[in-house]
């Protein structure tokens, strides 16, 4: 591998955000891993594609970020495999909405298994080898709800919420060492996870838009694409916004 080329593992990388985020790094300076947990490969297999017809290498990676030993395992087997991980992008999430009144343990556990712990899982599997390095660039996606609230999201915008202390907390731990960590907080963006909600409901959430529109992936991947750019090298421990306003 050409030691100029940079690797980038990307969680949840088969549709949406993360899907964007590889499209967007894509170019023959990096490496994209592109992790998924599909047993249907087809959509990994397609982001693949077009990542390689934009000129970067890339493979697919399969495995769920929620299981600790899985996670281990495979990243070092990355890491042994290309020589180390650059970028880690924590992006693969879900939503399991309902009342609190009505919302099932296992709702709880999966959406914090996911969504917070796999967070954890990923980081802790390439920080040592960064701090190595002295140098690293980790980005995670949280959201508005962690933030703001959202009926009908107590167990998404708690383990987003907690994104966000982790993010915080990592950051301050290995700011010295060359690496900044990062959150995205999105608003309110189309994708599979938004494509499901009822009309009703996607309207309450653009009336809570001052620009009027729900945002796209590309205008995520754009973002993201900053924070593990050189340019953003003197910012650590943030929570950038992009929700079209909602959140001031
Ligand atoms: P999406 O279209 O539903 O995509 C979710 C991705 O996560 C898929 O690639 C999926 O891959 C992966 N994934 C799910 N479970 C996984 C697991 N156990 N292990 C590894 N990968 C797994 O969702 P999205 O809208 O792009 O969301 C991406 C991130 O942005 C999430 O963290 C979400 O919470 C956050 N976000 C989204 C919005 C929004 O409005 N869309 C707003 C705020 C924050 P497989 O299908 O292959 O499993």
């Amino acid at each position: 591998m050409n030691e100029d080329q940079r690797v980038v593992l990307i969680t949840g990388a088969s549709r949406g955000i993360g899907r964007a985020i590889a499209l967007q790094l894509a170019g023959s300076e990096t490496v994209l891993l592109l992790n998924h947990y599909d047993p249907e490969p087809a959509m990994a297999e397609q982001t693949l594609r077009d990542v390689e017809a934009k000129g970067a290498r890339g493979k697919i990676c399969f495995f769920s970020v929620a299981d600790f030993q899985e996670v281990q395992s495979q990243i070092d087997g990355l890491q042994k495999e290309w020589g180390r991980i650059d970028v880690l992008i924590n992006n693969a999430g879900i939503t399991k909405d309902s009342l609190l009144m009505r919302m099932k343990e296992e709702d709880w556990d999966r959406v914090m298994g996911i969504n917070l712990k796999g967070v954890f899982n990923c980081t802790q599997a390439v920080i040592r080898s960064m701090i190595r390095n002295k140098s690293g660039k980790i980005v995670n996606i949280a959201s508005v709800s962690g933030v703001m609230g959202n009926a009908g999201q107590a167990n998404y915008a708690a383990s987003k919420a907690g994104i966000i202390g982790f993010t915080k907390s990592v950051a301050k731990e290995v700011a010295a060492r060359g690496i900044q960590v990062n959150a995205i907080a999105p608003g309110f963006i189309e994708t599979e996870m938004t494509a499901v909600l009822p009309e009703q409901v996607r309207q309450e959430f653009l009336r809570l838009i001052p620009m009027g529109r729900s945002g796209q992936p590309e205008e995520v991947a754009e973002l993201a694409a900053f924070l593990v750019s050189k340019a953003s090298d003197y910012i650590t421990g943030q929570v950038i916004h992009i929700s079209g306003g909602m959140y001031m």
